[in-house]
């Protein structure tokens, strides 16, 4: 297992620095106070910082490399990596590369599935940068962590497919822009569990789909990548937006986790270590008691810890992409059930620590420690909550003790 860099790669990696460091970084504040004075869309700037981005070949940089008749420059996972952790030390940076959830993992299955026409209607726009998608699969009828559960119903009539049913949580989906859904939902309620599903696109203005609400997420409403509940009454569209075969959607539906799964883990490291220089900083200059803050054992401990729990998180990052690369989705599914774990609880314990360093400013919008802790928290649900990932882990622990089939009775003398 290789983890280093081609020099391509690093260089990749060094002019993703430069530009973030000079471009993006210095426009945070901007960005924050735009943010804080409007309720939707974005910053006049972003534009701007996109096109130049782009110009730079830091574009795309997150899809596999399906075809040379794209714009973007394709890494894998492993070379996307380090870019990724340095997008993730704020959360608006990926978009300024095109490299944001839920539009890659998007991307990535109308790369695979889509036809000629739906990659040029649908797939084109969003890797030109200038629309949006959101995934909907997730209902609040049903235990969704089951995605065999979803139970939305698609229709066959004609030429067309009519959809009824419920959906939340299909993040974007209420942007403005957002130009399209991706829905999941049942074409063949007879077939086996993972045959039911199909998935077609959905564009946001066809008549009959209601925006119930927006909802918060621990009382704080996400305006950049909104939370939808929507209701879908005798929807319609031309049989032509079915993405993949009918009964396939199960397949994509899984299929398209395993990039969004990894991709978010490489970016809440990043976020990680934003999180620690900040405590430094704040140990080092606060004084309580008479001491500086990092003068106490528990802080330094806690400083300590921080940097142990992300070593290993990145380690088990790197793992999982050089997996991917390797085995693709269904080798790697072990590595990816583990970043998931993995990298929520590093995210979780870090930004904890980071809210008490600050004190009750901590649990103000005026670091980012309060969104990392509310985001940590989220992770350890979205893309498959904490109990799936372990059931899965326990499942190849099980297989792999039963192959090797090992006579363990040395281990236990007494018998
Ligand atoms: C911020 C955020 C963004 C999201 N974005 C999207 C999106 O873009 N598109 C989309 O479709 N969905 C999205 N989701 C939804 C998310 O994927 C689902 O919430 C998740 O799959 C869990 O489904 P559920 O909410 O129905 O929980 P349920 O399936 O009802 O599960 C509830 C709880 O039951 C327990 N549980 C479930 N299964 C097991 C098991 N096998 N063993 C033990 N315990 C179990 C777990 O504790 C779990 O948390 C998002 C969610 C959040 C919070």
């Amino acid at each position: 297992m290789d983890f280093d860099l081609s020099p391509a790669a690093r260089d990749l990696r060094d002019r993703a620095e430069r530009f973030f460091t000079s471009h993006i970084l210095p426009r945070n504040p901007d960005y924050q106070a735009w943010m804080a004075a409007h309720d939707v869309g974005n910053p006049p700037f972003l534009a701007e910082l996109k096109a130049k981005a782009r110009a730079e070949g830091l574009w795309n940089l997150a899809l596999p490399k399906l075809g040379a008749d794209e714009p973007g420059t394709r890494c894998t996972n492993l070379e996307f990596a380090p870019v990724a952790e340095i997008l993730g030390r704020l959360p608006w940076a990926s978009s300024v590369f095109n490299c944001h959830a839920p539009d890659v993992p998007n991307m990535e299955i109308l790369q695979a599935h889509g036809t000629a026409e739906q990659k040029r209607r649908w797939l084109r726009p969003l890797l030109e940068g200038t629309t949006h998608s959101a995934f909907a699969m997730t209902e609040p009828d049903v235990a969704s962590s089951d995605a065999s559960n979803i139970a939305t119903r698609i229709t066959r009539d004609g030429d067309h497919y009519v959809i009824n049913g419920r959906k939340w949580f299909a993040s974007s989906g209420s942007r403005p822009d957002c130009e399209f859904l991706l829905l999941m939902g049942v074409t063949d309620p007879d077939a086996s569990r993972t045959r039911r599903h199909s998935v077609v696109i959905v564009p946001t203005d066809t008549p009959g789909i209601t925006l119930v609400r927006n909802l918060p997420t621990f009382g704080h409403m996400d305006r950049v990548s909104p939370h939808p509940e929507f209701r879908f009454d005798n929807v319609r569209v031309p049989v032509e937006n079915l993405l993949g075969a009918e009964g396939a959607g199960f397949a994509i539906g899984q299929g398209r986790l395993g990039p969004a799964r990894i991709h978010h883990c490489m970016r809440a490291i990043g976020t990680c270590e934003v999180l620690i220089a900040l405590m430094l900083q704040r140990a080092g200059r606060r004084e309580s008691f008479g001491r500086k803050i990092g003068d106490y054992a528990n802080i330094q401990e806690w400083i300590a810890l921080s940097r142990l729990e992300l070593e290993q998180a990145r380690l088990m990052v790197l793992k999982a992409a050089w997996a991917l690369d390797r085995y693709g989705n269904k080798g790697a599914r072990k590595e990816i059930s583990l970043i998931k774990i993995g990298v929520a609880r590093a995210y979780s314990y870090i930004a904890d620590r980071a809210v008490q360093i600050f004190g009750a400013m901590g649990s103000t919008d005026d670091t980012p420690a309060a969104a990392a802790y509310t985001n940590a928290r989220l992770l350890r649900i979205y893309d498959g909550p904490d109990e799936v990932h372990h059931r899965t882990l326990y499942r190849f622990e099980a297989e792999d003790a039963e192959q090797a089939n090992r006579d363990l009775r040395a281990y236990l003398p007494s018998g």
